[in-house]
């Protein structure tokens, strides 16, 4: 079958892989009808994260992506819920329903798969989902049926980035009448946007410095801060009569914006991160975070938890996911998404490819 492999920075391929096959009895095999580029797999594109000189933490030719959706094809002979020709949505990463974890709703903490995620370099590795088709584990937990009327587009982003904006917007605590700043106007902040308007807040500010990105932040009821135009924090803080917002929503993923969102944030406000830090944070703000009594919420979405809950909000025109996807190609241009999406070409905002 053919797949988008890494083989080192910047250097995508289309190959031929070895076909996606049942390896263990709770596996099912899915042909994608639809597939994505994330902001997660520039991290890997990047090498970041990676020790200079150390072996690269992803095997050479390991097929990407963990945004994916499709139809059953083949099923274990352990499944019992998921059923061949059903059409399914999967979270990014693989967690097996039945471990203490799992129990306490922390799927991505999973100690069965060593907190794995599609085409990822965390625990076990799983070959991704820019493929025709993909291996499916634990399928009887992992896949959520969507319904017939509802289009690929529709449902696709409740496996990754709708579940990780949604938890954003949610770990920030907002309130009526809030003020909220949204660090990053990429997929996942125009995303956690949208879901923070479902809190009630009286304005919501986005800070990015790519102009079309911005620009469709304010078409979503964003108020567009560039931060070429000075400090993000004392911006915000001019716009926010000198005390900063409420809740700041980090999805950007450096240390810069990290930083950036606590100085901005108001004393006693919220900080909620779901950028990846796949460094270390050298320069994190300890001391103003510590005297400005805030609270800190971060870490990886456990987006099998939001799969049901925002299905609804999708069904009933609340959250409207479909709106940031500016390109669909078929999955054999995917080393041109790459390159749009990273370099901010041709008014990239969400690439998503069709096998
Ligand atoms: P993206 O790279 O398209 O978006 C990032 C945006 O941040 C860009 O528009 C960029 O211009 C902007 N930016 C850069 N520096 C900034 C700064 N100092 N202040 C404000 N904006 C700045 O990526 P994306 O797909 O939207 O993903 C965003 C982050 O979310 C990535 O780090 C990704 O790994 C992470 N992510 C996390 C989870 C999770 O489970 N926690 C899931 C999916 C994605
Ligand atoms: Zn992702």
């Amino acid at each position: 079958m053919k797949a988008i492999t890494l083989h080192g920075v910047g250097d995508v391929r289309v190959e031929s892989v070895a076909d996606a096959r049942i390896v263990d009895p709770t596996d099912v095999v899915v042909r994608i009808t639809t597939s994505a580029i994330c902001g997660s797999d520039l991290h890997q594109y990047h090498g970041r994260g990676a020790t200079p000189g150390a072996p690269p933490l992803v095997e050479p030719g390991s097929v990407m992506g963990h945004e994916f959706m499709g139809v059953v094809e083949e099923v274990g002979p352990s499944v019992a819920r998921v059923k061949k020709g059903d059409r399914i949505v999967a979270p990014f990463s693989i967690s097996c329903g039945q471990c203490e974890w799992c129990r306490m709703r922390l799927p991505t903490q999973c100690v069965a798969t060593g907190r794995a995620v599609f085409g990822g370099r965390f625990g076990k590795q799983y070959p991704g989902g820019q493929a025709e088709r993909i291996r499916v584990p634990f399928a009887d937990h992992m896949c959520e049926t969507v319904p017939a009327d509802m289009a690929d587009e529709d449902a696709f982003f409740l496996g990754d980035i709708l579940s990780t904006g949604y938890c954003c917007a949610e770990n920030a605590g907002i309130r009526p009448g809030d003020s909220v700043a949204v660090f990053g106007a990429g997929p996942v902040g125009l995303l956690a946007l949208q879901s923070a308007h479902l809190f009630g807040p009286a304005r919501i500010f986005v800070v990015d410095r790519v102009g079309y990105r911005l620009k469709l932040a304010e078409e979503l009821g964003g108020i567009p801060v560039n931060l070429d135009r000075g400090h993000p924090a004392e911006q915000l803080r001019a716009l926010t009569g000198g005390r900063g917002p409420d809740a700041v929503l980090e999805c950007v993923g450096h240390e810069t914006p990290f930083a950036q969102s606590i100085q901005a944030v108001r004393p006693g406000g919220t900080v909620s991160s779901v950028g990846v830090y796949v460094e270390p944070l050298i320069g994190f703000p300890v001391r103003e975070a510590f005297f400005k009594d805030l609270t800190l919420k971060m870490g990886i979405c456990n987006a099998r938890n939001y799969i049901v809950p925002l299905m609804g909000l999708i069904q009933a025109g609340r959250l409207a996911p479909t709106r940031i996807i500016t390109h669909t190609i078929p999955l054999t241009d995917a080393p041109r998404g790459y390159t749009i999406f990273d370099r901010k070409e041709d008014q990239a905002i969400k690439v998503m490819l069709k096998p």
